[in-house]
This record gives structure tokens, C-alpha cells and sequence, in this order.
């Protein structure tokens, strides 16, 4: 179902131009217009979904499925040494367009890109309380 005045849903029906690299029925894998590095790829699912937290899982996997050789393509052709699979979920996690999408980010020697926050000691007791949680739910 397209959503109206969605970005990547326009892009997704070819409303608005995309240099696309790949594209099928359900998916669409094009380059980023504003790329944090050279070959810096966006993947959707033609579908609109907000985010992770209502993507189905069968669309998912598909997805990250068809990742793993656009990655593979991308290194293959970009000569990257290394590479991200970035994807935002909810405003506070960066997200800036609502239609779920997966960055896929070449990395080069050298390169500034900081992607990755500081980090901090665990609480191990927390850790194991919330482990017990969240498995209720999968
Ligand atoms: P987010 O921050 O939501 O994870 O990433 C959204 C990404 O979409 C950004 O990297 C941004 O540059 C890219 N983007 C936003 N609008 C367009 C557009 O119209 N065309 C393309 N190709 N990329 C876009
Ligand atoms: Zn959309």
C-alpha cells in the first residue's frame, strides 16, 4: 500500500527519479542522494512500512537476503575494504524518512566515517534481568 507524500514510496513507484541499481516486484535498491561514501546504497521494500517495528518478518528476510548480493556487487565493483549495513528506526535513532530501508555503506582505508557511539561498562545484572524479559516475547 503507497503512502501518501512518502518520499521513498514515490521513488518506489518511480514518481520521483532514483539511480537505481536494482529492482524487482517487492524490492528497490538504489544509490543515496546525499551518500557518506562512494556507493553509499539504500535498499527498500517496495511496500511501505515505517520502520522494524512493522516490517513482517517474511519481507525481512527476503530483504536481507537480496543485502547480501547487492553487498557483495557493490564491493566487487567499488573495490570498498569494508562495509556497513546501517539501518534507523524512530527519530531519536536517525531515522529521517518513514518508509524502513537498509544503508548499505562502503568503507575505504582511510576513510572518516564515524557510525559506530562510544561505549560504556555494562551493568551485567541488568543485563540478565532484561535477557529474561525480552525472550517472553520471542
Ligand atoms: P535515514 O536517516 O532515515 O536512515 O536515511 C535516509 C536516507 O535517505 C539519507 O541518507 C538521505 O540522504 C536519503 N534520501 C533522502 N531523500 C532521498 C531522495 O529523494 N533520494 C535518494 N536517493 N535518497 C534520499
Ligand atoms: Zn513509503
Amino acid at each position: 500500500m503507497k503512502k501518501e507524500d512518502c518520499i521513498f514510496c514515490k521513488i518506489a513507484a518511480g514518481e520521483i527519479p532514483s539511480t537505481t541499481v536494482y529492482e524487482t516486484n517487492e524490492f528497490k535498491v538504489f544509490f543515496d542522494i546525499a551518500p557518506a561514501s562512494k556507493g553509499h546504497a539504500l535498499i527498500i521494500p517496495k511496500e511501505h512500512f515505517d520502520n522494524i517495528f512493522s516490517l513482517d518478518t517474511e519481507t525481512a528476510g527476503k530483504l536481507f537476503s537480496l543485502a547480501t548480493v547487492v553487498a557483495g556487487a557493490l564491493k566487487e565493483e567499488t573495490g570498498c575494504d569494508g562495509m556497513n549495513l546501517l539501518q534507523n528506526n524512530g527519530e531519536i535513532a536517525g531515522q529521517t524518512v518513514h518508509h524502513f530501508h537498509m544503508h548499505l555503506i562502503p568503507r575505504y582505508e582511510g576513510d572518516d566515517i564515524k557510525l559506530i557511539p562510544a561505549s560504556h561498562e555494562a551493568d551485567k545484572d541488568y543485563l540478565a534481568e532484561l535477557a529474561e524479559r525480552v525472550k517472553k516475547h520471542i
